[in-house]
């Protein structure tokens, strides 16, 4: 997939613009502060409904206006067929709204996931120095958009979790807690079953790219469940591995008040191999951490090419401003390596855009206002 055209409407300082986004990608240069990152979040808006950033959809109207609207058309490389994909908000009601060629989906869901886009960040090093909410938030994003069935089970967790947790807030008796048992443990083994999957499939994957960046230092990826799994097959024996750790918890959750174990309890480790394995969040330095966060950018992207077959988007909000020489000239080699689809991506000045430096014409971007 590769985008052919986009339509901004009061979308963060970028006003009312037509684009037409050429084959290769684009790289856009400008100063601070005049609507670079602005430009991706609107792109991969598109992609998850929801803002890379980590902003709330009204930060996302301009201000002073009522509703933002971005329409991005997408085109398939090899079959050539398009498809029209927008969303809007609107600050009352806080009502978003998404359409796939034209039509309101059924869910909300199913309009996800079009362009098939990697955001490559600066505040990726969030992902390994936030707290595992950040990573749990990563794993939901990459397997709702790539595995089947994912975001539905995730939602049915979700639902199920919070009526649990109210049950047990607000002390209601242990009948009215265990009512929410099967339905988190059905959801829930989902949600862990695909996780522990997509990880463990990935961790080659994640230790060479880590090595290629860091020039020869390999890292581990862990996976560290919040139900104990070890031994543990998936379906039936997940799910009695779970029903088993909420019986043990009983006078935990009484005493706290919220659901102790399941997969909203997961995070990820990152151990640096040769140095004793030390955990990277503990240990790791800058650059390492950035190295970490990198690797799982390219583990995303080569999630798009391998589950859903197609070269995937990058979009690279000035991610090389913090990395040095070495590891960015590894990075770039890496990307110009593998298959990747258009490129997309940003710099304050025109010497840092050096991945296909030569192919990707030159847009500028002033106060919101692009010129190509
Ligand atoms: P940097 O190089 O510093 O990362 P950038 O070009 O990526 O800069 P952006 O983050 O894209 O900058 O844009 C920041 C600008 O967008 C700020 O001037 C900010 O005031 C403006 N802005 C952010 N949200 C809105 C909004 N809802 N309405 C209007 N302007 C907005
Ligand atoms: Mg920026």
């Amino acid at each position: 997939m590769r985008l052919s055209a986009l339509t901004l409407r009061h979308f963060r300082n970028l006003g009312t613009q037509e684009l037409s986004i050429p084959e290769p990608g684009v790289a856009l240069v400008g100063e601070n502060a005049q609507g670079k990152s602005n430009l991706l979040e609107a792109i991969y808006y598109l992609e998850t409904l929801r803002s890379f950033r980590g902003a709330r959809d009204d930060q996302l109207v301009a201000f002073g206006e009522e509703v933002f609207r971005v329409v991005g058309v997408m085109e398939d490389t090899r079959e050539g067929a398009e498809v029209e994909v927008a969303a809007a908000f609107q600050r009352r009601g806080r009502r978003k709204k998404a359409t796939v060629a034209g039509e309101e989906p059924e869910r909300l869901g199913d309009a996800l996931g079009h362009l098939g886009a990697v955001v490559f960040s600066p505040a990726d090093v969030g992902l390994v120095n936030d707290g595992p909410g950040e990573r749990r938030r990563f794993l939901d994003i990459v397997l709702s958009l790539n595995v089947e069935g994912y975001l539905p089970a995730l939602q049915r967790y979700r639902h199920a979790l919070a009526q649990r947790n109210a049950a047990l807030r607000e002390h209601h008796p242990r009948a009215a807690v265990q009512v929410w048992d099967e339905p988190l443990v059905r959801a829930g083994a989902c949600v862990l079953a695909a996780r522990r999957c997509w990880l463990g499939a990935q961790q080659d994957r994640f230790s060479h790219y880590h090595a290629g960046v860091a020039g020869g230092q390999t890292a581990l990826l862990e996976y560290r469940p919040g139900v104990p799994l070890e031994g543990v097959g998936d379906g039936d024996e997940m799910e009695a591995a779970f029903r088993e750790a909420l019986t043990g918890s009983v006078e935990r959750e009484r005493r706290n008040g919220a659901t102790a174990v399941g997969p909203h309890r997961d995070d990820l480790r990152f151990r640096l191999d040769g140095e004793g394995g030390v955990d990277v969040r503990d240990y790791g330095s800058g650059g390492q951490r950035r190295t970490v966060a990198l690797a799982l950018r390219l583990m995303e992207a080569a999630t798009i090419r391998g589950l859903r077959g197609r070269e995937p988007v990058i979009l690279l909000d000035d991610v090389f401003a913090e990395l040095d020489g070495p590891r960015s000239e590894r990075v770039l080699e890496i990307m110009e390596r593998e298959e990747t689809g258009q490129v997309i991506l940003t710099a304050p000045k025109e010497s840092d855009i050096r991945l296909r430096g030569d192919v990707l014409p030159r847009w500028r971007i002033r106060a919101g206002r692009i010129e190509a």
